[in-house]
């Protein structure tokens, strides 16, 4: 006789950075019956994922600490929390208070501790279980989904919120193991022990001039490092300094969907000359924009979404996505110094040379050009990749595409999804029951859907559907799994 056992409903989170943490606090403090959260993720720290998995603590957060309380009724709670934690944690420049720009390190902490600040009060029979492993695959089986992590472990869930975050991009051009194995090139700008070994060198290349080359920067820079940096992008452009002020009045209130990509970036100059005209800070004019921005991408159609893509999102990401002053200050002394050389082009190949260093070649922009740079190491600097059949070094995307789980974009980025619930929509049109997604994935749906702000707002949103998700599992059948 089969032996049917009520045990909790599982909701299955597959990435434990912000985005699957974030809905692992919500969903814990909301449920209010026996729930099993599994995350999984082969990082030891949830919370962390690429952002806050920094060590480096000249890398701070793009905002000030009264703009990243994890409490949407208490919005002092992370600059509180800083307080208090800022001298423990061998970081001493809390002088700003709710102005501090923290150490994203820290906020990975805060992150964590809000975790276990959930859990300490959950509802009897809520709990978490942090599945340290990669997920390679997932079956649909009637009402619930089989998670597959190696050859010999599965899972069953009744729900599974995919989080898995930033892809890596595949630098464009072809680099020798050996250049990996020597430290000559970095593919992660982050790793600080090879970062170390480049501090005596006299010439770095950077390969893209985002936020992530400033990263760059300020990491060697805080190591001692004084040789020149030649830094390569196709455009050639650099994030500004974040400037302290406030949006510029409202403009863009009236402006109905559907809605032009000229049209906006036309009001969006006439406010900036006016601001500039009136001795104001033009970033103002941005922060004016930012509210707007989910309204007017959802109404536009999928032609004026792709133009934006081609003709502005650069510049959009270099204005709003700005250096967190303490950054800038060390970029712009740099830049003053002259040790800085900004080229525009994209790297073709890199190669060892004679004499032990390194030559770049680059295709300079707007022609077939090639120029090479000399250089000691060169770092890849040059992002994300989020068209998911492009992703190289995990197998997941690409089985819930084959499977048609999953569907692109109709702007070819990231999946397709429901605006509004974030369930995917699968190859055949249809919102999914059991599959929800929430971050960067959802970048051709919401355009900004990775900010500390946008996640917190996914994640409320998610909750209920997570938390409804299934009723009672089969227990022989889990223990099967
Ligand atoms: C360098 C950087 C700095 C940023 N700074 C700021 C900032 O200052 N302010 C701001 O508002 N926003 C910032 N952001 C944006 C935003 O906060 C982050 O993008 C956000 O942390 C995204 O979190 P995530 O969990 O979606 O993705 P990720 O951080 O990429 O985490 C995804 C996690 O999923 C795991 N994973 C992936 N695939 C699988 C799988 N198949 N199985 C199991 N686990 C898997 C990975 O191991 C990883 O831990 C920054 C982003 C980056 C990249």
């Amino acid at each position: 006789m089969s032996r049917i056992e009520t045990v909790p409903r599982s909701v299955a989170i597959i990435g434990g950075g912000m985005s699957g943490t974030l809905a692992a606090i919500r969903l814990i403090r909301q449920a209010r019956t026996p729930l099993l959260i599994r995350l999984f993720d082969p990082n030891p720290e949830l919370g962390r994922g690429v952002a806050y998995g920094t060590t480096d603590f000249s890398h701070r957060l793009n905002g000030p600490a009264k703009a990243f309380s994890l409490r949407p009724d208490d919005a002092n709670h992370f600059a509180d929390w800083l307080q208090a934690r800022a001298n423990r944690s061998g970081w001493r420049d809390f002088d700003d208070g709710l102005l501090a720009f923290a150490p994203r390190w820290l906020y990975g902490d805060y992150i964590r501790a809000e975790l276990t600040e959930a859990l300490n009060v959950a509802a009897p029979g809520v709990e978490l279980e942090h599945v340290l492993a990669r997920v390679d695959d997932i079956v649909q089986e009637h009402n619930r989904v089989r998670i597959k992590v190696d050859a010999h472990r599965e899972f069953l869930a009744d729900h599974v919120l995919l989080a898995p975050g930033v892809f890596k991009a595949r630098p464009g051009f072809a680099v020798a193991q050996a250049l990996h194995d020597d430290g000559r090139y970095l593919a992660d700008p982050w790793n600080p022990e090879a970062l170390d070994k480049l501090k005596n060198v006299e010439d770095v290349l950077l390969v893209g001039s985002s936020l992530t080359m400033i990263d760059a920067v300020v990491s060697l820079e805080a190591r001692g490092y004084r040789g020149n940096y030649q830094v390569v992008s196709r455009r050639g452009l650099v994030p500004v300094g974040r400037s302290e002020t406030q949006a510029w009045p409202e403009f863009l209130t009236d402006v109905a969907a559907p809605v032009s990509a000229r049209a906006v970036l036309r009001a969006v100059r006439v406010q900036i000359a006016r601001a500039k005209a009136a001795g104001e800070d033009w970033q103002r004019v941005v922060l004016a924009v930012r509210p707007h921005l989910t309204r007017l991408w959802q109404g536009a159609s999928l032609v004026e979404r792709q133009r934006f893509m081609r003709h502005v999102r650069a510049y959009w990401d270099m204005f709003l996505h700005r250096v967190p002053p303490p950054s800038a200050a060390v970029f712009e002394a740099v830049r003053a110094s002259g040790r800085l050389h900004l080229h525009t082009g994209t790297p073709t190949a890199v190669q060892s040379s004679a004499d032990g260093r390194l030559d770049v070649w680059v295709r300079l922009r707007g022609g077939s050009l090639e120029t090479t740079l000399r250089s000691d190491a060169v770092i890849n600097c040059t992002g994300f990749e989020y068209v998911w059949k492009r992703v190289s070094d995990q197998p997941l995307p690409a089985r819930l595409l084959e499977k048609g789980y999953v569907r692109p974009s109709a702007l070819g980025l990231g999946i397709d999804a429901d605006p509004q619930t974030l369930a995917v929509i699968g190859i055949d049109g249809k919102a999914s029951g059991n599959i929800s997604t929430m971050g960067l994935p959802l970048r051709g749906v919401l355009f900004e859907s990775g900010t500390i702000a946008e996640l917190l707002r996914q994640a409320v949103l998610l909750a209920p559907l997570l938390d409804a998700a299934g009723q009672y599992v089969d227990k022989e059948e889990r223990d099967a799994a």
